[in-house]
């Protein structure tokens, strides 16, 4: 058991952020107590360990430090092992036996990313580009650094003499597949909207045919419609010793949303695949439901009767929402677990985080019953955005499994079942599969 002392300012918002790096991260029992003004004191019974203030302190609660101001502006590194971890708040080093690192503001800067409500960066769908986040900008957004800090405060402790047992990890892969379109060809406007793609964009008469092939065999001779890879995506989620979570929509027929009928045979029979090979449901809700709670909960409640169980988890569609009105909205509709935590922008670690946490809601300044599963990897992203090859696209996700497993985190990726078997998609599948 530690004793945390906190200086009485910004009390909850240095608890979360201490709770997160020594109990969910380190494991360690914690106890809280207010202490001086410009020092946190961790405290057993045979030693104290001292950090210096550099963040809270400088500004009026509750809101004080949201602003431009308050961004991390120099960055000082600090060397652990081989590595340079990005120091936010304070100094990479010592003064009179404390630490002069924030390790809490700069945990909090991530974990809570405050940055997003101040930053205006938004792109058309209203979501904060990561490409203009101060971790991308300086480098470190495919680093874990909440997971680095809690390793360097392990270290100092241990160093100093306390003892604890570590929570015993394992990394694993936490797959995903958000249903936007589950079949190309459910209808014949569907045809009509390829061949003007075809015809009149990419200006492709072999394109217009080969479209026009793969409906006829579809519709006509009864061939597997090109988006039906629910079974390709479970075998690639089993040879990885995981279940597939296909977050299903239950919005109505849109601009941004398909508005597929759940009750249309044709799903049914893919939800019966889902659950008779033992893969999972999500929620997908639909385009525009972050600001309308009242059609978030509709979908909700209508995808929970169509498939007669509880849905805790799942992801906004397009990625939409900011924390903290988006965790605010999952937590009050009783959800456990939110994995839209990605930037679309950009592939990483939004949160510097690589496992599941508990969230913090900066503007009631409370936790709230809510997980967040950082999605590190979607293949739109690095293909798409990113425009990468597959060569590329191979060798980022490579790096970042790599670095998920030092870390014995969870490495989730979200993968379309739309984005496969195309001209385009096939080469990155084929390599991908073969993990
Ligand atoms: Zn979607």
């Amino acid at each position: 058991m530690l004793t945390v002392f906190l200086p009485p300012r910004f009390f909850e918002e240095r608890r979360y952020a201490w709770f997160i790096l020594l109990q969910h991260l380190l494991g360690i029992d914690l106890r809280f107590e207010r202490g001086e003004n410009d020092v946190t004191v961790l405290s057993w019974d045979t030693g104290t360990l001292d950090f210096q203030d550099q963040f809270f302190n400088r500004f009026e609660e509750p809101l004080g430090y949201c602003t431009q101001s308050a961004l991390p502006a120099e960055i000082d590194y600090w060397v652990f092992g081989n590595k340079q971890v990005p120091v936010l708040y304070g100094k990479a080093g010592w003064s009179d036996h404390r630490c002069l690192a924030d390790f809490a503001a700069s945990s909090f800067f991530m974990l809570t990313r405050w940055e997003e409500q101040i930053v205006q960066a938004q792109d058309s769908h209203n979501r904060f580009k990561g490409k203009h986040s101060v971790a991308f900008k300086h480098g470190f957004l495919d680093q874990p650094v909440v997971h680095d800090y809690a390793d360097i405060i392990g270290d100092m402790l241990h160093d100093k003499g306390f003892v604890w047992t570590r929570p015993q990890r394992q990394f694993s892969w936490s797959i995903s597949h958000d249903l936007d379109i589950p079949y190309k060809w459910s209808s014949v406007k569907r045809l009509g909207v390829s061949l003007g793609g075809d015809i009149l964009k990419r200006k492709s008469l072999p394109e217009a045919r080969r479209t026009l092939m793969s409906f006829y065999n579809t519709r006509l001779k009864g061939n597997p419609d090109p988006f039906d890879n629910y079974d390709k995506l479970m075998d690639w989620s089993e040879s990885l010793h995981t279940r597939s979570t296909f977050n299903i929509m239950a919005a109505s027929p849109s601009k941004m949303d398909e508005g597929y009928n759940l009750e249309d045979p044709n799903i049914q029979r893919i939800f019966k695949r889902i659950k008779d090979r033992g893969h999972y449901f999500g929620f997908h809700p639909g385009y525009g439901t972050v600001t309308n709670p009242a059609e978030w909960k509709r979908q909700h409640q209508y995808l929970e009767s169509v498939l007669n169980q509880r849905i805790t988890t799942g992801r906004q569609h397009f990625l939409c929402g900011h924390p903290p009105d988006l965790w605010q909205l999952w937590a009050d509709m009783g959800m456990t677990i939110d994995s839209t935590g990605g930037y679309a922008d950009v592939e990483g670690f939004r949160f510097g985080m690589c496992v599941r946490f508990p969230v913090f809601n900066v503007k009631t300044r409370q936790p709230l019953p809510l997980l967040e599963l950082p999605l590190i990897f979607m293949e739109v992203t690095v293909a798409e955005y990113q425009a990468y090859s597959p060569q590329q696209f191979l060798a980022r996700l490579s790096h970042l499994c790599e670095t998920v497993k030092e870390k014995n985190g969870e490495m989730t990726v979200l993968w379309h079942n739309h984005c496969m078997q195309t001209a385009f998609w096939k080469p990155y599948q084929d390599l991908v599969i073969s993990l």
